[in-house]
């Protein structure tokens, strides 16, 4: 039985996509070659790459706006750092909304001074800074759209005229936004793209070029956009298959389309955290994530109860993560209504048994 997937992330993929990703790697368009042992430099897998960024920036809307699609390595935790390296000169904003927005923090602090013009530390992170100021002689600001652990979503993003960096790594096409308002968007594959093993960066080449710093070339956007994102060996296979995730969205209608399914899915979600007296949600309710619902029973007991019920309907990757605890329910794009209903149906279950 195929599992319902509600897993933060690696996560679920389209099943279509999953099924030609794996045909690829048996023999890549017929070719009696396997898509993993082509060469990059081969016009196979060159083509691939520069569809992939192509549909990117389709997708996101940027198309001629003077942005550059890369698909980097390291995963979002190294874009952390070379955020930092390629764009802070003195002084650089962040918004701490989450566990993963205080390790970009972190990281950029060993290089110059950062500032955070707000932080919801003080309540376990359940609701996203507001009210803050972003000084103008920063050199840019930095904020993460999505908080995955603990199931906050930036609603709308501060006006300012410098550079604003989002790691978007959870919610990365799954809602309709300005693009443009962002100099550089990043984000790990593995929620709504691909397999873990490549990062996407989306960077406006206008705001590079300005740090005094020496650059490691491979921690260089501009060293990788010169080479086409193939300044060593890409990572081919979650490129390949980001690319083929990128087709199925585009063939239904793009981001705009998406974000209805994902509205209605959240919305069902929610609904049965809020009528059901035996579930609470974590989130405050004004900035609750469509893409990660957090919740918890309110009566310990029926832990077990419920946790069986969900084994039993299939259901997998419900749990909280560890600095939140309780549950957290995932629906990516690729997640079907249908099993949003079946994990819905569980907890209306255990209500009428309790
Ligand atoms: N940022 C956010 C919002 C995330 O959810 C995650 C991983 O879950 C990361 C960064 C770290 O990503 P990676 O494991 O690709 O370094």
């Amino acid at each position: 039985m195929k599992k319902h997937n509600f897993s933060a992330g690696p996560s679920i993929l389209p099943q279509e996509v999953l099924l030609k990703a794996s045909e690829a790697v048996v023999d890549y368009n017929n070719s009696g070659l396997s898509l993993i042992e082509i060469s990059h430099r081969s016009k196979d897998f060159v083509d691939i790459m520069e569809n992939a960024r192509a549909l990117v920036l389709e997708l996101l809307g940027l198309e001629g706006k003077g942005y550059k699609a890369l698909f980097l390595q390291g995963g979002a935790s190294t874009q952390f750092l070379m955020v930092a390296l390629n764009l802070l000169e003195k002084r650089a904003g962040y918004l701490n909304s989450g566990s993963w927005a205080a390790k970009a923090i972190k990281e950029a602090k060993i290089f110059d001074d950062v500032y955070e013009v707000g932080s919801s530390k003080d309540a376990n992170y359940n609701y996203i800074p507001k009210g803050y100021e972003i000084p103008e002689d920063y050199d840019y600001f930095h904020c993460t759209s999505n908080n995955t652990i603990f199931g906050t979503q930036m609603k709308s993003f501060p006006k300012t005229n410098i550079p604003m960096v989002c790691d978007m790594s959870s919610d990365i096409f799954s809602r309709t936004l300005d693009f443009s308002q962002f100099g550089l968007i990043y984000a790990g594959a593995q929620k709504n793209m691909g397999p873990a093993g490549t990062t996407l960066v989306v960077v406006k080449e206008d705001i590079l070029g300005k740090v005094s710093r020496k650059i490691p070339s491979m921690m260089d956007y501009q060293v990788h956009i010169d080479k086409g994102s193939m300044f060593n060996t890409p990572p081919v296979f979650p490129i390949y298959t980001s690319m083929l995730t990128l087709e199925w969205l585009k063939g239904k209608g793009g981001i705009a389309a998406i974000e209805k399914e994902n509205e209605k899915k959240a919305s069902i979600m929610y609904s049965e955290i809020d009528l059901n007296p035996l579930f609470e949600g974590f989130a405050v309710k004004e900035d609750r994530s469509l893409m990660n619902a957090t919740f918890n029973l309110t009566n310990d007991n029926l832990k077990d109860t419920f946790e069986t019920m969900l084994k039993e309907a299939g259901i997998s990757g419900v749990n909280g993560h560890r600095s939140v605890g309780g549950y957290r329910a995932s629906m990516y794009n690729a997640m079907p209504i249908e099993s949003v209903k079946v994990l819905v149906e569980v907890m209306s279950e255990l209500e009428s048994k309790a």
